[in-house]
């Protein structure tokens, strides 16, 4: 079977339809979900389903057979992934799964931002185990909460405010072309023991995200860069803990350096298509606010 974890999450459930759409049965299909109630369309769909808690280790037991090509998407909880992960690792490892692929970060070993400590780590525990592995180093996601999935907050204040440095680029995709690039390594042959840098095929700077949202939306709204501890004030301001606040900012001088630019266009050889441009993210999520 192809296990997906996450499977009830945003890019998971993009994931199980790509693999329908190719034709694969649902019953080789699983599903690994801490709630069955939220798998229940799945489940209605054919697909399997395990009920397991990345928290819960012994939940684990029996989610994996030696034949299943596993996908474990990274969790949600910063600070908390490395037992999380390493509870996946660890069930993956005990039956000698066919593959076990990851949904790790952009740049892999070499990205230099603490919110990348936790994936590094993750693929290094996967590499130990000597397990067929493959490594999906996501750029950011387009339709993430800080780009097009949070534009109410934007177009209100009619600003994106951050400390990224204005000329600096991020090559980002939508969710549906990293799952597209999920689908596609663990359906076929060929991409056993790769690891992948997956990137949208055009740059942006925010500035550029500010101007096609004010001609999308007819409102005037710009990127205001601010400095990291003006950054972070207005982090913990809206209520985020301290230390995700530092990581954040870290995220955004990691971004000043360039980490999120570029890319050797794996995402869009891997799919066979053109990556969806940040315009048309853009109207998508506007489309969608209605
Ligand atoms: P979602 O929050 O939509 O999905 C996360 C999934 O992980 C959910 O299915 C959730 O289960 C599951 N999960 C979380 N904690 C546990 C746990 N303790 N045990 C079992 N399952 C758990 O995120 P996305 O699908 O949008 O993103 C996937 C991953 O990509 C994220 O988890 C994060 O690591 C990363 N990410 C990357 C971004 C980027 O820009 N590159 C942006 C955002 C996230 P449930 O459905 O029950 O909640």
């Amino acid at each position: 079977s192809i296990v997906i974890t996450g499977a009830t999450g945003q890019l998971g459930r993009m994931i199980i339809a790509d693999l329908l759409d190719a034709k694969v049965p649902a019953d080789q299909i699983r599903a690994v979900a801490r709630s069955a109630e939220r798998a229940a369309d799945l489940v209605a769909k054919g697909i399997q389903l395990h009920v397991a808690d990345y928290d819960r280790p012994e939940t684990l037991a029996g989610a994996f057979g030696p034949k299943d090509r596993v996908l474990l998407i990274s969790g949600t909880e910063v600070g908390r992934r490395m037992p999380q992960h390493a509870a996946v690792i660890d069930a993956a490892r005990e039956v000698g799964v066919a593959q076990l692929a990851y949904t790790g970060v952009f740049g892999g070993p070499k990205a230099n931002f603490r919110l990348a400590d936790e994936h590094r780590e993750t693929e290094q525990r996967i590499r130990e185990t000597g397990l067929t592995y493959t490594f999906l180093r996501n750029n950011w996601y387009t339709d993430a909460s800080m780009f097009t999935g949070g534009l109410t907050g934007i177009i209100e204040r009619g600003a994106i405010v951050n400390s990224v440095s204005p000329d600096a680029r991020l090559a980002t995709a939508p969710r549906v072309d990293y799952a597209a690039a999920a689908s596609v390594v663990l359906n076929h042959d060929g991409h056993l023991n790769k690891a992948y840098e997956l990137s949208g095929d055009t740059e942006w700077t925010f500035g550029e995200f500010a101007e096609e949202l004010s001609r999308q939306t007819g409102k005037r709204i710009v990127h205001q860069s601010v400095s990291p501890s003006e950054h972070k004030a207005i982090l913990t301001g809206a209520g985020a803990p301290e230390d995700l606040a530092d990581i954040l900012v870290d995220v955004d001088a990691a971004i000043s350096r360039g980490a999120l630019s570029g890319g050797p266009g794996d995402l869009s050889r891997l799919i066979g298509r053109r990556t969806i441009p940040l315009a048309e993210s853009i109207a998508e999520a506007l489309g969608a606010l209605g």
